[in-house]
């Protein structure tokens, strides 16, 4: 995937996206809640995350204590030494977060070192399918210009 076409694609249409985001809920049509599973099923039909990896290289999760305690348990460390190594305390959010991107465990395929423990954050990414939809506008906003999966699944729904 080229990235960096996507991302000039993403910024082109992104006013138009957020403005359809903006709509109030009580002006959605009754079946919104069908048309958005619907959006995000062709959404993941034209998306291959292995071939994007864009959340791994440019964001970063929050990490829980039970992900940050699960994951150094794995590979052997102290959670503190984990920490130590790998993380930052957000001052606004108090969210454990990386300190660097690329994250430290995307690996030169695509692929996450840590998958099947990988932290909850990364798991439900890109939570196109958390309820209240509501809750999530904020989330799939800022993401337009970063998840092609986003992205589509918007640009699909506003269709
Ligand atoms: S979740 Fe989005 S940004 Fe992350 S790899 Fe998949 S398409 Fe790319
Ligand atoms: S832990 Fe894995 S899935 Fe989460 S950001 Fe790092 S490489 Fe990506």
């Amino acid at each position: 995937m080229d990235l960096e076409q996507f991302r000039i694609k993403a910024q082109e249409e992104k006013a138009t996206l957020v403005a359809f985001l903006n709509i109030p809920q009580d002006e959605r049509p009754a079946n919104f809640a069908a048309h958005a599973a619907e959006a995000n099923a062709a959404a993941w039909r034209e998306t291959d995350c292995l071939a994007c990896a864009n959340c791994c290289k440019t964001m970063t999760p929050a990490f829980t204590n039970e992900d940050i305690i699960r994951i150094a348990t794995h590979l052997r460390m102290k959670p503190a030494d984990f920490k130590t190594r790998w993380l930052k305390k957000e001052p606004k959010s108090g969210h454990w977060v990386n300190t660097s991107q690329p994250c430290q465990f995307l690996l030169p395929d695509n692929k996450c070192s840590v998958y099947a423990i990988r932290p909850a954050d990364c798991a439900g990414f890109p939570h196109h399918e958390k309820q209240p939809f509501e809750e999530y506008v904020e989330t799939f906003r800022k993401n337009i210009v970063h998840c092609p999966a986003t992205y589509a699944f918007v640009k699909k729904l506003s269709e």
